[in-house]
């Protein structure tokens, strides 16, 4: 399988994540690059690096605020006496106003929703070229692969048009997806990272012309929280093209595979010339943040199952941490994925 890297992707390392009111580790440590790299490498995938396709179809997705924000404010929040080494609002309005403010700390709190998304100094430099991994990955689409791998990091799902959130800055899979559409493909995004992709879900909430779909465990009891009920189907000309599936915590293989079921079938319903799959490998049993129980050999079936449905397919890094398994998971995934 051919695949996509950026070297640049290194130059995030975000040290600060509140967990229970601790500050602790970010746990999206660029070490997972390494990992991924090399299980993705086992499986066989070729890696090539990625073109630059200009700020474009990163602009197709995201508002020019929020990336003049991402772009500059590290530099900004630097000139503030006594400030700390990382953009971390200490703010989040629950429902932001007209006022746009002009202040560094205000526009931090108006474009990040929690405490995981600390901006540095290599935050926009990464999450930049973590786009155009996606980007160029879709282009290997676009000339007749059927499948292609992008080792996006920062990972995207949870970034909305103009807000950033768990560990999220750009939204990798919706930008790569709107890009295909664009090029005359009619893409459907499969979410199975074990959180629900919510910066997704937003982006494409009024529109039909993606389909969103999204696995995830239950947000009554686990991140994002405000979203990914299966009551959220879509707005006005996008209602009925969201379909969120939630699972209850420590959902297992069988149980997952089972409902894969109808989330392949509505993607089929649908007509997509494209897959764009978000592929979080968070859902496994040992990941530390816990949520549902996939298994290192699960992740063969899923791959296998995802293949099935013979769509051309992009496959887009999200989440999944540093744990013994991790390069396993994704060797697996990719293995069972080119099994079909
Ligand atoms: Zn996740």
């Amino acid at each position: 399988m051919k695949a996509v890297f950026d070297e640049r992707q290194w130059k995030h390392d975000p040290q600060n994540f509140m967990a229970n009111g601790q500050s602790l580790r970010n746990p999206e440590q660029p070490e997972r690059i390494r990992i991924l790299h090399e299980g993705a490498k086992r499986a066989g995938a070729e890696f090539i690096a990625p073109e630059d396709h200009g700020s474009g179809p990163i602009a197709a997705v995201h508002s020019p605020e929020y990336l003049t924000f991402l772009e500059n404010i590290y530099t900004r929040w630097k000139r503030i006496e006594g400030s700390s080494d990382e953009v971390i609002p200490n703010i989040h309005p629950d429902n932001r106003g007209a006022n746009y403010p002009k202040s560094a700390v205000g526009q931090a709190g108006y474009h990040q929703a929690d405490t995981a998304c600390p901006i540095a100094e290599g935050t926009w430099e990464a999450s930049y070229w973590s786009a155009q991994t996606a980007l160029s990955a879709a282009d290997l689409i676009l000339q007749g692969e059927k499948e292609a791998y992008a080792l996006c990091r920062p990972p995207g799902h949870h970034a909305f048009a103009d807000l950033a959130g768990g560990f999220c800055f750009l939204n990798n899979s919706a930008i790569a997806a709107d890009y295909l559409l664009q090029k005359g493909l009619k893409p459907a995004i499969l979410d199975v990272d074990v959180h629900h992709g919510n910066g997704t879900q937003g982006i494409f909430y009024q529109r039909s012309d993606v389909l969103t779909v999204s696995l995830h465990a239950d947000p009554d009891r686990f991140y994002p929280f405000f979203w990914g009920g299966a009551q959220e189907r879509g707005e006005g000309l996008g209602e009925g093209y969201n379909l969120n599936i939630p699972l209850p915590r420590g959902t297992g293989d069988d149980e997952y595979l089972e409902q894969l079921k109808p989330a392949l079938a509505r993607i089929q319903s649908f007509g997509a010339t494209v897959l764009v799959v978000a592929l979080g490998l968070d859902s496994h049993e040992n990941d530390p943040l816990q949520g549902l129980s996939i298994t290192t050999p699960g992740f063969a079936r899923l791959g296998k199952a995802i293949a099935k449905p013979n769509l051309p397919t992009l496959l887009v890094q999200e989440g999944g941490y540093l744990s013994e398994d991790l390069g396993h998971n994704i060797e697996n995934f990719l293995t069972g994925f080119e099994s079909k």
